[in-house]
This record gives structure tokens, C-alpha cells and sequence, in this order.
């Protein structure tokens, strides 16, 4: 029976491909590939070789591709999705031909794997229990602000993806929009030779920022508002003893 397979893999060290995506690389019918010349680079890492139909399928292209892969998962087909690194969806291609699948009745199941998201919470030190992931920033300096205002009440441990062009800028909104005092950790170069996490408030973070600008990738990792914060961030509501005047 044909199926999507979301396959994720590695986003550094190339040990953490599992012995799953091996297998799927080297059988599946069709490879669905954010960039291809990475996905030949992946298999010749990992000594694998492709022998199934390797397609692009990247932002620009995946909506108007899933009808036709999904044709041949009807047809019987194995199409495993993958992304340039994590798991495909997140912040990458492959939301549009799940969507498309799960509207034709069609299965789509995961070969789970790194994601950027949980290694960096994990390795935090911030509470797991309960976490959002917000992806990236909006770019612009008030969509930010914006945003963050928005966010200023969250309780959960927060989670974004961040470059190191606008780290600094950044941290500076962080910094206005939730105040110095909350824990935060920056995780860059996750599972590669350089990986590094800096941990500390949200002034220390930043300070350690503009001494020692950050390099390659990165997630920021930042405490959920206290009691004290999500109230004095809360619109004012009314009480039960105001709804009872009333
Ligand atoms: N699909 C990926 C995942 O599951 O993590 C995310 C893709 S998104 C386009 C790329 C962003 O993920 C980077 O800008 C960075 O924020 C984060 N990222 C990916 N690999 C990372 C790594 N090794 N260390 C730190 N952050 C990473």
C-alpha cells in the first residue's frame, strides 16, 4: 500500500540519521527533496544509495507537486518527504501534500528524528512540561514587538528559531518586550562540533550577544511569564465578584 513518509534528518551530526531513513533512501519508491544536491550529499554521507525517483519539492513548488505525488502513493507508490535538516514541516516544505493526503483519504505516517525544537529545549534547563514553538521572528522591528507584546503573558517555556543576521536585534526586542530578568538559553550549532548553549537571563544572554556575536544556527529558548508577569501582561478581565454586579 503506497504512503508519505515525513523522514527527518539529521541537523549537524550526520550519525543521528536513523537506521529508518537509511532504509528509506534507499527504497522508496520516490524521494520528495528540499534541495536535491543536499539530499545526494546526505546518501553519499551515509553511504546509502538512492534508488527510487528523487523530486524537488521545496516551498515554491509544494503545493502544486503533492497532487502528483500523491497520484503515486495512489497508485501504490512509498514517497518519503525530506527536508534540508529536522523534520519536514517544521519551518520546512511538506505541510501541503499531508494536508493533500489526509483530504484524499490518503496515509501518511513519519520516520521520526532530530528537530531543532526539542534538542534545544531539552538541553534549556527552562520547564518541558508544557512549551510553544513559535518559529522565526517576523522580520521587521515592530511586526516583532507586535508579536512579542503578544506573548508577553505566555506561561509556557517559549521556543524561536533565530539567524545570527538579526540576533542582536533581537535580543534588544526580547529584552523590551518580556524584561532583563527571565531565563533564557541561546543554543547554536546543535549536535555539531561547535554546539554551544548560553544560558543565563535575558540581559546576560544579550550582553553576551554584542561581546561575542553568535555564529551559524541557532534556537532561543525563553521562560514562560510568572504569575506576577501574566497578570500584570493580562488585558484586565473582570472578576466573579464584578460579573455577580453586574
Ligand atoms: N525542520 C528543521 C527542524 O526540524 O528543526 C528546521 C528548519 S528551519 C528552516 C532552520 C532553523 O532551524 C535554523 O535557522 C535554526 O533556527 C534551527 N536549526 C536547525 N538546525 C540547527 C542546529 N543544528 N542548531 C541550532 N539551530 C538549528
Amino acid at each position: 500500500r503506497g504512503t508519505v513518509v515525513l523522514a527527518a534528518t539529521p541537523i549537524g551530526n550526520v550519525g543521528d540519521a536513523s537506521a529508518r531513513l537509511v532504509a528509506l533512501l534507499a527504497d522508496s519508491d520516490i524521494v520528495a527533496a528540499e534541495d536535491t544536491r543536499r539530499l545526494y550529499d546526505l546518501a553519499n554521507r551515509l553511504g546509502v544509495h538512492v534508488s527510487g525517483r528523487v523530486v524537488a519539492y521545496h516551498d515554491h513548488n509544494e503545493r502544486g507537486k503533492a497532487d502528483a505525488l500523491l497520484d503515486q502513493v495512489s497508485a501504490g507508490a512509498c514517497v518519503t518527504v525530506v527536508s534540508d535538516a529536522g523534520m519536514p514541516t517544521i519551518n520546512d516544505p511538506g505541510m501541503a501534500i499531508v494536508r493533500r493526503a489526509i483530504e484524499r483519504g490518503l496515509p501518511v505516517t513519519c520516520a521520526p528524528g532530530p528537530s531543532a525544537v526539542l534538542d534545544a529545549l531539552a538541553i534549556s534547563g527552562l520547564p518541558t512540561d508544557r512549551f510553544c514553538y513559535e518559529g522565526f521572528l517576523p522580520r521587521k522591528h515592530s511586526e516583532r514587538m507586535q508579536h512579542l507584546r503578544m506573548l508577553q503573558s505566555e506561561r509556557r517555556t517559549i521556543v524561536f528559531y533565530e539567524t545570527p543576521h538579526r540576533i542582536a536585534e533581537s535580543m534588544d526586542d526580547l529584552l523590551e518586550g518580556f524584561g532583563p530578568n527571565r531565563m533564557m538559553a541561546l543554543c547554536r550549532e546543535l549536535t555539531k562540533d561547535y554546539e554551544q548553549v548560553r544560558r543565563g537571563t535575558i540581559a546576560t544572554v544579550r550582553e553576551s550577544v554584542r561581546n561575542d556575536p553568535p555564529r551559524g544556527e541557532m534556537v532561543l529558548v525563553i521562560g514562560g511569564a510568572s504569575d506576577d508577569e501574566a497578570q500584570a501582561a493580562a488585558p484586565s478581565t473582570l472578576s466573579v465578584e464584578d460579573l455577580a454586579v453586574l
